[in-house]
């Protein structure tokens, strides 16, 4: 007999998205938040910059607006990049009265003034920060107000497997809703349901579909997967970010090494000690992200190498240190000494610019269903994502995403069907587990050879008929066994490798984070294209 639960809302996430969303709705509406793993991870904890908000006198809306224009090469949603950054003030106010503490500004006078950095593609000071941890910083203080709410009920270890639909229940010819979904409680292996009027996904990114990624491991695109498999349209997945430096060390997975290394100096170096990036950009290492990920990639698919190297030790030991204290402690405990050794680095795949397809409210396709965060495909980033808007849309469409619901609170959806207990009458245990992680381990070196930062279509070809195979297996599988944790994360990845590889081989051109050998310009197609997907039943 499967075990139910049952609010008002059903929230999947527990990212800055999620959190977001729930406190705002607490105050109306009874809550079940479910998270994949502990309540604090996700990728916003990982998050170190900060968050772009328009707040210092000299900056301005309109600024904020062309730089976010500019970097997502003419394919962002005006309205939405309007939006967002009209609302930028107010999200950070708000973080601010939940208990955020940012980093103040030590020259100002006034106490109360924040300090403000610049990064890559704003032309502004506008970065507001929690010294270089600012995910973390909002992530705890976010989940301690979460934790103290009694409106909100808190499952953690929680992986939701499906959303339950009118159509999925078999009552066909009414309006497709969103009911809720099955959830694998991780530490029973039972398979919940959850009901609710309305439904929350706030499940972050894909990036794990690469075989090196910043992200954690949550961050398996199961929220997108989901959607598409309850008929939702998805958009834009071609467009991947990868951060250029992430370390490769076999005991250290996702650890970026930041960008302000090469700001101060830091050469990129292949495995002789030959410098490679000045034949590749005037402005070698301190060329932009997409610049010099591909070129650490042509270098290490030229070669056959596993990686190249990050060299500061040109620097003095004493302004290393001081300026890179986090780095320099966690690399000297893998045995690397930043003062004197290279660090071995890799490019990694870092935010994933589609998603679900939502209107301004948040909402998908699906009535009751609403998508938010990175999960999500708002149309902000456009081509490419500008630094530090990401934690910004988080927060900004979740609140959008909380009013809408509100607003709905008197509309009587039909809420009154009973979900059916989850069937395991046909499955057993399985004994033979090596299938996926066989499956994940090829699916993720695939995706990161034939569908990674530099791209042809022969490889695209090639990547779609190997996971036409993985995925008739990987169905045949599912349809046989108990469900897993690593099960559903690979059926939903093998979904989103799928996906992406659509996209990416309908858009003839080269353009933002899309870079393919065949259509190496970008087209003057005016207005261009989102590369929009959809599943008709
Ligand atoms: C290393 C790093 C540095 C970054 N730095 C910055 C920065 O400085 N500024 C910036 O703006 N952005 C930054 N980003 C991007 C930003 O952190 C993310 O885009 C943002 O945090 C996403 O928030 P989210 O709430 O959408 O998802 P997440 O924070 O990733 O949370 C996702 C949640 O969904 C849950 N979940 C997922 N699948 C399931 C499932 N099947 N069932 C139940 N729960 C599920 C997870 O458990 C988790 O709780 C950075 C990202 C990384 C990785």
């Amino acid at each position: 007999m499967t075990t139910k639960h049952r609010s008002d809302v059903l929230i999947i996430g527990s990212g800055a998205a999620g959190l977001t969303c729930a406190l705002h709705l607490a105050d109306h509406f009874n809550i079940n938040l479910i998270c994949k793993g502990q309540l604090k991870e996700g990728a916003t904890f990982y998050a170190q910059g900060g968050i772009a908000a328009v707040l210092d006198q000299a900056d301005s809306v309109d600024s904020h607006v062309a730089d976010t224009l500019r970097a997502g090469a003419d394919l962002c949603n005006k309205e939405t990049v309007q939006y967002t950054v009209e609302n930028s003030k107010a999200a950070i106010d708000w973080l601010i009265q939940k208990g955020v503490k940012f980093s103040l500004d030590e020259n100002s006078d006034d106490d109360n003034d924040y300090h403000l950095t610049r990064e890559g593609g704003h032309s502004h000071r506008r970065i507001i920060h929690s010294a270089d941890a600012t995910g973390k910083a909002v992530q705890t203080t976010l989940s301690e107000a979460i934790l103290n709410n009694k409106r909100i009920k808190l499952f953690e270890n929680y992986n939701a497997i499906d959303l339950v639909t009118t159509h999925s229940l078999g009552i066909i010819g009414e309006p497709n809703q969103c009911h809720g979904a099955y959830a694998l409680n991780r530490q029973s292996g039972q398979v919940e349901s959850f009901e609710a009027k309305f439904v929350v996904l706030a499940t972050g990114g894909a990036s794990k579909v690469y075989l090196y990624t910043s992200n954690p491991d949550i961050s398996s695109g199961d929220g997108i997967a989901m959607a598409w498999r309850s008929g939702c349209r998805v958009a834009n997945l071609e467009f991947n970010q990868f951060h250029p430096t992430c370390l490769f060390h076999s005991k250290a997975n996702s650890f970026l090494i930041t960008e302000a290394l090469r700001g101060e100096g830091a050469h990129l170096k292949l495995p002789s000690g030959e410098r490679f990036m000045p034949k590749f950009d005037s402005r070698a290492e301190l060329a932009p992200r997409d610049i010099v990920a591909r070129a650490i990639d042509h270098e290490i698919k030229r070669l056959g190498v596993d990686c190249v190297y990050l060299d500061i030790s040109h620097k003095e030991d004493e302004f290393i240190k001081s300026h890179f204290p986090t780095i320099y402690k966690r690399l000297l405990k893998l045995n690397i000494d930043i003062t004197s050794d290279p660090i071995p680095v890799v490019p990694a795949a870092h935010y994933t610019c589609g998603g679900i397809v939502v209107d301004k409210h948040a909402s998908t396709d699906l009535a009751a269903l609403y998508a938010i965060g990175e999960v999500a495909f708002t149309g902000l980033h456009g081509a490419n994502r500008m630094a530090s808007n990401s934690l910004l849309e988080c927060l900004v469409y979740a609140k959008k995403a909380a009013e809408s619901i509100i607003q709905q609170k008197d509309i009587s959806f039909n809420d009154s069907v009973d979900i059916p207990s989850w069937d395991e009458s046909q499955v057993s245990d399985s004994d033979e587990e090596v299938v996926v992680s066989h499956n994940w381990h090829e699916l993720r070196h695939l995706m990161w050879n034939y569908v990674g930062i530099v791209r042809t279509t022969k490889r695209l070809e090639r990547a779609k008929r190997r996971i036409q195979l993985l995925k008739q297996e990987v169905k045949d599988y599912y349809s046989n066994v108990t469900v897993t944790s690593d099960l559903l994360e690979l059926r939903n990845l093998i979904t989103v490798a799928e996906l992406i590889i659509e996209c990416a081989m309908r858009r003839k051109e080269s353009r933002g984070l899309h870079y393919t050998l065949d259509y190496p310009e970008t087209t003057d197609e005016q207005p261009p294209t989102d590369t929009i997907l959809s599943r008709v039943y």
